[in-house]
């Protein structure tokens, strides 16, 4: 079910209703109070809890890199790798940090969207008393 709440220019909110509710996770009362606080914070840490998950996820590739990079070096045969599977490697994960960047702009984005929402929202609420 999609989720019934509006977007701030009017055109309905895309997002997948949550089970038993009619509203998406963002759209939920509960969840803009979270969102709020992410704003308070700059939305760096914790957002929509997913920030975190970036992080994790660089994290992940950063040690990954630092592995083959020492490999690469290694002085010990056992332990060292082939150059162009390396490089392959390291490519790979090149692509790996791009879409990371990119889904991080993108939810940052989002993020600044439903923001923008509640304050429109609130603004109305304000007027309206
Ligand atoms: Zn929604």
């Amino acid at each position: 079910m999609r989720c019934s709440a509006y977007k701030s220019d009017g055109t309905p909110c895309r997002g997948e209703a949550q089970e038993g509710l009619t509203t998406c996770w963002s759209h939920t009362p509960e969840n803009l109070a979270v969102l709020r606080e992410a704003g308070r914070r700059g939305g760096r840490a914790g957002g929509l809890g997913r920030p975190s998950v970036f992080v994790a996820e660089i994290g992940a590739v950063k040690k990954t890199l630092r592995g083959i990079a020492s490999a690469v070096l290694s002085k010990d045969p056992a332990k060292r790798v082939n150059r162009a599977d390396a490089l392959a490697a390291v490519q790979a994960l090149n692509g790996v940090l791009r879409a990371l960047d990119i889904e991080r702009r993108v939810h940052e984005l989002d993020e600044a969207e439903l923001l923008l929402e509640e304050m429109a929202e609130r603004a109305k609420r304000e007027r309206a008393s």
